[in-house]
């Protein structure tokens, strides 16, 4: 069989984005592209984990989204404003949940996106001179230029002390689900933007308690825009000290934090009393008859809890195990945290080139979000 022009693996949002853009203005034929990923639909990974958060807005702005035009979501929301769909909050035009999904539906039934897809996960990468071989649980696949975005959604975050137990859950796990939680007091753990949401959705039918290792930070955005073009790329660029690389995105990324509605929704049920924050850490864990005891550092008792959901992030380690015996066998370069040393064009080796968390000490702390899925596309058309 001929192979493939172009192999997208990972069909989240910048797998799915890459396809659109790769499609829509680089004029690929749409049977020399395919996009291979384990979910049975695009994006199933970000709308399961939005919506276990309870999320009712973006945090990032109205221009940044699956359409090819910056203003292709505005144009949208015209239309669906009759449909009756919550549309914006200020500032930056922030879209609803509800329209960012129908919006991205959309494109993704105008363009037929998911008939590109390829259901199976990769799960060892090869290189036979010009081609690459991709293996699936159905067999394999070649193409001659492979994209890898594999994203951090497979790897959530779990504190040293948390064990297997059906009561004590990280909130982006694919089995979690808010409905399922029965009443008694939940603990969640964490305090940036999710956990704050899930608190608010869960306050109105349970006792919650929020144990946080810091006070709330507030920040608009997960890092501050000047990331998103010069101001702060350009310095970040100029420094070929990967390390230093690495210690700037760690330093530019608020972790733990939530822009400030969310803060002020979180206020008013903390004075209310249906939310608690404890600023402490979990040092221990215990089973008891009706859910978990938690042993805090400070606090004077043990809190108990009929649930404890992990708020916890992602693992900040390189995502893909399967690029753990790629990278040796292909020669592939890495930084000293274990990510891909890579040029301007985000081709790691001739026609393997990378989007999302992989392309982060190229494109800064916005590689994950949408805006790094815009700029990753934009490089490898450009290079392309
Ligand atoms: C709750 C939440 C809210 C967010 N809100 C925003 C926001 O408002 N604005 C913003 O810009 N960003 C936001 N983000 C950040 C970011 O946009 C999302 O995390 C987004 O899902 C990243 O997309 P992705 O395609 O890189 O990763 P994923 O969504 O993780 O998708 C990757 C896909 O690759 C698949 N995959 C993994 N390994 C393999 C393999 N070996 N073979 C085949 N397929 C594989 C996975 O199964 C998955 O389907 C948010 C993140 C979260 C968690």
């Amino acid at each position: 069989m001929t192979p493939l022009d172009w192999l997208i693996v990972g069909g989240g949002v910048h797998g799915t984005y890459l396809s659109h853009a790769l499609i829509g203005r680089g004029g690929v034929p749409r049977d020399r592209l395919r996009v291979l990923d384990p979910e049975e639909a695009p994006l199933a990974a970000f709308w399961r984990m939005t919506s276990a958060t309870g999320m009712k807005y973006m945090r990032s702005p109205g221009v940044h989204h699956l359409g090819l035009h910056p203003y292709d979501l505005r144009r949208f929301a015209r239309k669906a404003a009759s449909r009756g769909i919550p549309r914006f909050s200020p500032p930056y035009e922030r879209p609803s949940l509800p329209l960012f999904r129908a919006h991205t539906d959309a494109v993704i039934g105008q363009q037929r996106l998911d008939q590109l897809r390829l259901r199976g996960r990769a799960s060892a990468l090869h290189r036979h001179g010009a081609v690459f071989r991709v293996e699936t649980e159905h067999g394999s696949l070649e193409a001659r230029r492979v994209v890898l975005a594999l994203g951090v959604s497979e790897q959530p975050h779990f504190p040293p002390w948390a064990f297997p137990h059906p009561r004590l859950q990280h909130l982006f796990a694919p089995d979690f689900s808010r409905e399922t939680l029965s009443s008694g007091p939940v603990v969640i753990v964490g305090g940036g933007i999710s956990a704050a949401q899930l608190a608010c959705a869960l306050a109105p039918h349970h006792e919650v308690r929020m144990v946080v290792r810091h006070e709330p930070r507030v920040h608009r955005f997960d890092s501050d825009p000047g990331w998103l073009g010069p101001r702060s790329l350009d310095a970040f660029r100029r420094t070929s000290d990967l390390g230093a690389r690495r210690r700037a995105i760690t330093e530019a990324r608020h972790r733990g934090s939530m822009p400030p509605e969310i803060a002020a929704e979180l206020r008013l049920s903390l004075r209310s009393g249906r939310i608690q924050w404890i600023e402490d850490e979990i040092h221990q864990v215990e089973p008891t008859p009706d859910g978990l005891r938690l042993l805090l550092r400070k606090h004077p008792g043990p809190l108990d809890a009929a649930h404890v959901v992990l708020a916890t992030g992602f693992e900040p380690r390189r995502p893909g195990p399967l690029l753990d015996d790629a990278i040796p066998r292909l020669g592939l370069p890495c930084a000293p945290c274990g990510f891909p040393r890579l040029p301007p064009s985000l081709a790691w080796a001739p026609g393997l080139l990378v989007s999302g968390s992989l392309a982060e000490l190229e494109l800064g702390p916005t590689a994950r979000n949408i805006a790094g899925a815009r700029s990753a596309a934009e490089r490898i058309l450009a290079a392309a």
